[in-house]
């Protein structure tokens, strides 16, 4: 495979960008390696800049449910740019978004548009307390919610995949205000909440961990921290960053019935542009600047050409069987993934959300934090590299979830399938 001209590139780059990137998890550090520079990207496949073509698995890490560069998306792009490409004032398609993400999501009886999914959760937590007049926030050992001072505290995604879950340059002083849990374990909320409930401001959660790959709630467990909430006047946070629009149009309060506070949201809802959203009660929602004193703002928030991407994209979501084939998708994948490394003799489970997935090393089930940091990460770094050749990219983490698009269809599923036959053989060697 030739990435002569990746090469070129990351190395002007690494001159001139930490890590020779703008975000960690792109520099391939924990697969070993150089990254490819995309020149472009259609369907489910992304092109690099030396004409090497991938199946991808990413989709920009989640906003690209209805594939790259979905024509509906890229006119919708187009015919309001035209027009301008931000006002400063308030624009319809702002009316429109909020009234569809309330129509999709009902616990999102008011919002607030952003401009990325950390201004989302870092504007919710703000909230939160701003609401209670508490100050201490929950989070889980594993979860990221973006990269504000009071998430980077035993966090996932990037900051786990370089050993840096506590960032330095966060205060001691805030990083206290941050108690962690350990996810799916009820017996240790509930112990918390007995002793400190009443200082509790906030509970942020993934409802599916997709941070430290991809880990499932257990059976009520997101309604036993609702009822934790509830009990002890917490505010009940839904980070579907990730999960919104994903494993079921509703998100995963849909998914498993259970309503949280607030919710945040990015990715899917922008179509690749940079949005993020927070909502929910109104009555909370309503002590936000300049309705409230909770003070909270943006240059370009409900940037007119976003909401068109994001519009268009919640547009396709909605169309009939859109759900339906991405979870059969993801099934075919999964299990075929299953039973290739069986084969070969590699121990692997997959854990599944429709268009959500996680791939682990290990011969366990996952269900925890500690089950997923346990597994065989240098044996998923030689399973990368072998699909990367063959021309599928998976996230270059042991400790990011995997994600279909609508676009990922049986021939791409099939060569998929191939190549990982042949690169489980690979690890098994
Ligand atoms: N919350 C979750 C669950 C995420 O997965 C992410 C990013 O991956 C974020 C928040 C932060 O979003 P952004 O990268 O848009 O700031």
């Amino acid at each position: 495979m030739n990435t002569a001209t990746s090469h070129e590139l990351f190395t002007r780059a690494l001159d001139l960008m930490p890590g020779g990137v703008n975000s960690p998890v792109r520099a391939f550090k924990s697969v070993g390696g150089e990254p490819f520079f995309a020149a472009s990207a259609e369907g489910a496949y992304l092109v690099d800049v030396d004409g090497n073509r991938y199946v991808d698995y990413i989709g920009s890490w989640g906003p690209m449910i209805a594939g790259h560069a979905h024509p509906k998306v890229l006119d919708a792009v187009a015919s309001t740019m035209r027009k301008g490409l931000s006002f400063g004032v308030p624009n319809a398609l702002e009316v429109t978004m909020a009234e569809t993400v309330r129509k999709l999501v009902p616990s999102m009886q008011m919002m607030r548009m952003v401009n990325s999914g950390t201004e989302a959760t870092l504007s919710a937590i703000r909230l939160a307390r701003g609401a209670t007049g508490r100050t201490r926030i929950v989070k889980f050992e594993g979860c990221y919610h973006g990269h504000g001072d009071s998430f980077l505290v035993k966090a996932g995604s990037g900051a786990l995949t370089f050993g840096l879950p506590n960032s330095p340059g966060v205060p001691k002083a805030l990083a206290d205000l941050t108690l962690t849990l350990p996810y799916n374990d009820f017996e240790a909320a509930t112990t918390l909440f007995a002793e400190m409930g009443d200082q509790i401001a906030g509970v942020i959660v993934e409802p599916i961990v997709g941070n430290a790959n991809c880990i499932l709630p257990r059976e009520g467990y997101l309604q036993h921290l609702r009822d934790l909430c509830t009990q002890s006047g917490a505010i009940l946070i839904f980070d579907e960053v990730m999960t919104g629009f994903r494993v079921a149009l509703g998100g995963a309060q849909a998914r498993y019935g259970v309503t949280p506070d607030l919710s945040t949201f990015g990715k899917i809802i922008g179509g690749g542009m940079p949005v993020g959203a927070y909502g929910g009660r109104a009555d909370l929602m309503q002590q936000i600047a300049p309705a409230g004193p909770v003070y909270q703002a943006g240059t370009l928030s409900g940037n007119p050409v976003a909401m068109a991407a994001g519009l268009a994209t919640l547009g396709i979501i909605q169309g009939p069987g859109f759900y339906e084939r991405l979870e059969s998708a993801t099934h075919v994948l999964c299990d075929g993934l299953e039973a290739a490394a069986h084969d070969a003799g590699v121990p692997v489970t997959t854990t599944r959300s429709c268009a959500m997935f996680g791939l682990f090393f290990t011969d366990r089930q996952v269900e925890t934090f500690a089950d997923a940091v346990a597994c065989d990460t240098a044996a998923f770094n030689r399973f990368f590299h072998a699909m990367l050749r063959r021309g599928v990219y998976f996230a270059p983490s042991a400790f990011e979830a995997g994600f279909l698009s609508s676009a990922h269809g049986e021939e791409e599923l099939a060569f998929t399938l191939q190549a990982a036959r042949e690169a489980f053989k690979e690890v098994a060697a």
